[in-house]
């Protein structure tokens, strides 16, 4: 199958559970991840309709997203994968949605850029509930003062919680943490969910799921050049 072929069976399985799961249709948005994929096999998702693109490296977003921006300008890019501090002024100038505020000297660094450069990308911290040492995120027990922090010190307006369950564990009691640690911290939104636990993601009540490899295929092993 294409990627747009693809990308048709995902939103319709989309559709599917929010009514399975008595949720308001169109109320969870696709985030197609583009990872390692060029603009050429970004290309034909975008003629299909899909707006919303996620993607993990500032410099590999730099590359090839000017270009489609300047194609479809009303895009929205967002950042899913851990941001570096000296690369938060690139990443306020190119990113609609910052998905990955994980530490406060990165949600400082974002509000000193975003005031100089007036842009106000909408953001989201990244919880580690599994609480793996390797992963970034804040912990589920400090992330409620966090984005209360990020609210009252540094004026950050904090739009959603985004996780990334451990690989090999059943990812309900993850999702479940993050939708109850959103409830207790007033934020609105929820990014969770990937190719392989979207429809689960849903059923517990994801506003957004970021779905890669189920739309593009497979990517190539990491550590690998992406053909
Ligand atoms: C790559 C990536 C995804 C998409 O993963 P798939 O399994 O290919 O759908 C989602 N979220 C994050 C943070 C990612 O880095």
């Amino acid at each position: 199958m294409s990627a747009v072929e693809q990308w048709q069976d995902v939103r319709s399985r989309i559709e599917a559970t929010e009514r399975e799961t008595r949720r308001q249709r169109g109320s969870v948005e696709l985030v197609a991840v583009s990872k390692t994929y060029d603009a050429e096999a970004i290309r034909p998702v975008l003629e299909a309709g899909q707006r919303i693109f996620g993607e993990n490296r500032v410099q590999e977003a730099q590359g090839k997203w000017p270009a489609l921006k300047a194609d479809y300008p009303d895009l929205e890019l967002r950042l899913i994968g851990p941001l570096q501090s000296n690369k938060a002024a690139d990443a306020v100038a190119l990113f609609d949605v910052i998905e990955t505020v994980d530490r406060e000297k990165i949600a400082r660094e974002l509000a000193k850029e975003m005031k100089k450069q007036g842009r106000t990308p909408r953001l989201y911290v990244q919880v580690n509930t599994g609480e793996e040492p390797q992963k970034a995120g804040i912990a589920p027990r400090e992330a409620g003062a966090f984005v209360q922090h990020c609210r009252d010190a540094l004026g950050l307006s904090i739009e959603g919680l985004m996780c990334i369950p451990p690989a090999e564990e059943n990812p309900g009691p993850h999702f479940a943490l993050l939708a109850k640690i959103a409830a207790e911290a007033g934020v609105g939104r929820l990014s969770m969910g990937m190719s392989g636990d979207y429809e689960t993601a849903i059923a517990f009540g994801a506003t957004s799921v970021r779905v890669g490899s189920a739309i593009f295929g497979a990517r190539p092993p990491l550590g690998r050049p992406a053909a």
